[in-house]
């Protein structure tokens, strides 16, 4: 296994991401380096699992700078659907227009859950997790992968103003708040990333 030292490229084109990737790696000495900010192409998301993401995007990274790179793919996988979104939870955000896709709409993407484990009745199972798979890559062609995992259930109507995407619906076990109410440090220390990141940290760095 290549070890993970200096330069380290984050194969991500959102800058909140980076932020907490930055933040994240810098006790260990990683310089982060962004895809974005280095002109990295983007690849397609052509995986049917998060690993499979993660990888394609770690890969393509690392290939194209020569340096080793990060990579991470997340989502909300509903027990009572088999699942899903899962990987296509970003794109059950995506509103459509005639001519395609004009933007995401995460209101929407909550209702769209709602609305189907409404469809199985008042008793549906309400539990869910959220996924996050961190992909290594080397230019080598060593990788590493590491899952995280944030179990929950789905509470209705939506509650609170913080954080993003599905977290007004996310309650996390043991808890009452969703991810939106709580405060960020907190969910950041409990969150499916936080998961992933310790597995990565524990492994490279051996901490
Ligand atoms: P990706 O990993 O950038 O492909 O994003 C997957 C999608 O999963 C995001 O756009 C969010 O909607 C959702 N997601 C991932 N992590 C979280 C989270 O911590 N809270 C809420 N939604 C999340």
């Amino acid at each position: 296994m290549s070890g993970l030292s200096g330069k380290l490229v984050i194969a991500t084109h959102n800058a909140g991401k980076l932020k907490e990737i930055q933040a994240l790696l810098a006790p260990f000495g990683i310089e982060c380096l962004s895809a974005g900010a280095l002109g990295l192409p983007e690849p397609a998301e052509t995986g049917t699992t998060f690993a499979e993401n993660a990888l394609i995007k770690a890969r393509a990274a690392a290939e194209s700078s020569g340096l080793p790179a990060l990579a991470d793919d997340s989502g909300l996988c509903v027990t009572a659907l088999g699942g899903r979104p899962g990987v296509y939870t970003a794109d059950w955000a995506e509103r459509q227009w005639f001519e395609g896709p004009v933007g995401r709409d995460w209101y929407m993407a909550m209702g769209k859950v709602e609305g189907l484990l409404c469809e199985q009745g008042p008793d549906v199972d309400r539990s869910c997790w959220f996924a996050c798979v961190l992909a290594l890559a080397w230019p080598d062609g060593n990788s590493a992968v590491y899952e995280g995992r944030a179990n929950g259930t789905l509470t209705w109507p939506p509650r609170g103003a913080l954080g993003f995407g599905y977290d007004p619906v996310f309650v996390p076990t043991g808890g009452a708040l969703t991810f939106a109410e709580i405060d960020p440090a907190e969910k950041h220390r409990i969150s499916h990333r936080a998961d992933a990141f310790a597995k990565l940290v524990a492994e490279q760095f051996g901490r």
